[in-house]
């Protein structure tokens, strides 16, 4: 299986550190409001990558972090007048809930920043000891960034080219060293969370947490270490600085990123106001449509996400959730036991169809390939499973196409649940039959809907509903 590693810009073989065992870091998102779109792509995507090696046979060791202390989530909690706990705690709740919608699985460890202080202290004093690391009189603890002679490796940048791009900005508080240095610790202001530490109180650095959880849930060196790619510079830079300056040895032998999401050819971003929450997205769509749709590309290639788009995938995954439906049906009803002999050939067809998918998986995750496969295997499988085929063929056959579906997290037994969209257009449709005094069918939506789960409340303000 071939891997394109960020840091020798090539595709490598992937050799596992342990035979048999992954070791992967998942940078995870700042839990300060619903997830976007953009954050859901390296989501589905490592989970993703995740599945790939389980179904290769691997032990993975998934891991993920909550960033639950950071500017935006003190700032959000100042703006409700709330502890910054709150936010955090609430906002880590959504996103789990949207990664269930999408799919995701739990990761093995899910750290939260706030709970690895002790950590982040115990590896910035080793850094200080070490001397990659210094305190100032007030207390901030500065990583001495020239002192790691490879700094700057995986963002394949030089060290006297990003001197010069800081030659505008004024250094801050006069001790820093060097502007190249970035902050491991710094004190706290008036309003904010704290941690008591041997330079002040206050809190730690967004970069140090990575190598620290990394470190203490996955070891000292890890295989995979992943991420979107405005990820590569700084954070991953600073992460590699922290992390081998202590171990001596490399931090992750595989760098993977993924590319950006952009919107209707936009970058999405909050000052252009194109911004899309996973949660948004759930209204009008199963989020499986979004999963699908993320995976239809490759992860190094930028995406567009638009309303075409999202149509298309819905009506490929539809084709392919069919396919199960008729496979299911069949695998129920069908006899026998032998294959015929037509069979045997038509099996070698499918399992042609799985190396496809499989060599695309195994070229760097390839998952539109792997999809293209997919899709051949779905036209073959309508024409050749039928009432006729022996349940040898179809359960068969059945099998290797759900697990592929599983690789890639499609969902093939259909859930009942009604999205709030067609609640709304029921809901609608009701109205108007009682406009029509077509109390009939007013009353047998109503039905229709709580049979569903959906209880529907006549008020003065128009109609409401919840989920039972
Ligand atoms: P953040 O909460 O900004 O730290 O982001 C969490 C993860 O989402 C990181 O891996 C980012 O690289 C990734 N990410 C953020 N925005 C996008 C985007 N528009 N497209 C793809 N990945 C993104
Ligand atoms: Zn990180």
């Amino acid at each position: 299986m071939k891997i394109y590693n960020t840091m020798s810009k090539r595709k490598e073989e992937f050799v596992p550190i342990e035979e048999g065992k992954v070791r992967m870091y998942v940078c995870g998102p700042t839990v300060y409001n619903l997830i976007h779109i953009g954050n859901a792509r390296p989501m589905i995507f490592f989970d993703t990558v995740r599945r790939y090696f389980m179904y290769k046979g691997y032990d993975v060791n998934f891991v993920s972090n909550f960033t639950d202390v950071d500017d935006k989530i003190i700032k959000a909690a100042q703006e409700e007048g709330v502890d910054a706990s709150v936010i955090s705690e609430r906002y880590i709740a959504e996103c789990k809930k949207d990664m269930e919608g999408m799919n995701v699985m739990p990761a093995t460890t899910h750290p939260l920043a706030t709970q690895e202080i002790g950590g982040m202290i115990d590896m910035i004093r080793e850094l200080i000891d070490k001397g990659f690391a210094y305190a100032v009189s007030d207390g901030t603890v500065y990583y001495r960034t020239r002192k790691f002679r490879e700094y700057g490796k995986l963002s394949h940048k030089n060290l006297d080219d990003l001197q010069s791009g800081f030659r505008e900005i004024k250094v801050t508080g006069e001790e820093k060293e060097d502007p190249l240095d970035f902050v491991l610790w710094k004190p706290k202001k008036e309003g904010e969370p704290f941690w008591e530490s041997p330079w002040c109180q206050g809190r730690p650095g967004w970069h140090i947490e990575c190598s620290v959880m990394s470190k203490k849930y996955l070891g000292e060196e890890i295989d995979i270490h992943g991420g979107g790619e405005d990820l590569i510079f700084p954070h991953h830079e600073n992460e590699i600085a922290q992390s081998e300056a202590c171990s001596g040895h490399p931090f992750a032998h595989y760098w993977m990123h993924n590319a950006f999401l952009n919107i209707d050819g936009q970058k999405m971003s909050k000052s252009l106001g194109n911004f899309r929450t996973v949660r948004d997205i759930s209204e009008h769509y199963d989020l499986q449509v979004l999963r699908f749709f993320m995976l239809s590309a490759h992860y190094r290639s930028p995406l567009n996400f638009s309303a075409d788009l999202m149509e298309a995938a819905k009506n490929s995954l539809e084709r392919i959730l069919t396919c199960a439906d008729k496979l299911k049906d069949l695998a129920e009803t069908a006899a026998g036991e032998e294959l015929t002999e037509k069979e045997t050939e038509d099996l070698k067809t499918v399992i042609g169809f799985q190396d496809k998918y499989e060599a695309a998986m195994d070229d760097d995750l390839n998952t539109a390939d792997a999809i293209a496969a997919l899709f051949e295997m779905v036209k073959f499988l309508n024409t050749t499973v039928t009432e006729e085929s022996t349940a040898a063929y179809v359960g068969e056959a059945r099998a290797i196409f759900l697990k592929l579906c599983d690789v890639l997290g499609i969902i093939t037994d259909r859930k009942e649940e009604l999205l709030d969209s067609d609640i709304e257009a029921l809901i609608e449709e009701r109205t108007q039959a009682r406009k029509d005094r077509n109390w009939a069918r007013a009353d047998e939506i109503r039905a229709q809907l709580l049979e569903k789960g959906i209880v529907l409340e006549d008020t003065r303000e128009g109609v409401k509903w919840k989920r039972a």
